[in-house]
């Protein structure tokens, strides 16, 4: 019951935060949308949960290695995003920065858009950075995992969900060389899982 209403307090703040309210998110240090200073979303749209997709993307701007800076590049992000870009709020379901710190996006259940034709079939995770010639450090990979891991225990991606990077979709250099080629090891990439018919050739 404490659930439900702690949830709904949160969903009307548009937050997500009653998902990481039951303690199954070890090793997550959420950053809020509050906690980094994010303008209100123009307009929410839900999604189905679980969702049996997650997209790993850079964003392709400044690294940040703690709270302050991260912070400063989400509102950067969100800005871009909504200003120039012209969407509803920042493109991605979560960020990550170099300081290990989770930054929430859209939360969970929400269609972002990141990855288009999946915005409602997949979420997000963007590592702050440009990943081309290096890879993100290790505290920001063990949040990645760490987040997905989450996002299982609490239903929101599936068991055997497959991971991609955006290059897989679309034609871009997203999530940058070095990145791309760490994940393509990681064993629910998609081209891993053996007997799944893939989307994407
Ligand atoms: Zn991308």
């Amino acid at each position: 019951m404490m659930f439900h209403i702690l949830c709904l307090v949160a969903m009307s703040a548009m937050s997500s935060a009653c998902s990481f309210g039951n303690g199954t998110c070890k090793g997550v240090t959420l950053v809020s949308r509050s906690e980094w200073g994010a303008r209100p979303p123009k307009e929410v749209v839900s999604i189905p949960m679980p969702v049996k997709m997650v997209f790993i993307h850079h964003t392709a701007m400044d690294y940040c290695t703690n709270i302050s800076t991260c912070s400063e590049q989400m509102r950067k992000i969100q800005n871009f995003h909504m200003d120039d870009r012209g969407w509803f709020d920042i493109g991605y379901n979560y960020l990550v920065g170099e300081d290990g710190r989770v930054y929430e996006g859209r939360g969970w259940n929400r269609e972002g858009a990141h990855t288009k034709g999946y915005n409602r079939d997949a979420v997000a995770i963007s590592v702050m950075g440009d990943f081309s010639d290096r890879l993100p450090n290790k505290k920001a990979l063990d949040a990645v995992n760490n987040l997905i891991v989450c996002g299982i225990k609490q239903n929101n991606i599936t068991k055997d969900y497959l991971l991609y990077g955006h290059r897989n979709v679309r034609e871009t250099a997203c999530p940058g060389d070095k990145f791309y080629e760490l994940i393509k090891t990681w064993p629910h990439f998609y081209l891993n899982k053996q007997g799944v018919d893939t989307i994407i050739g």
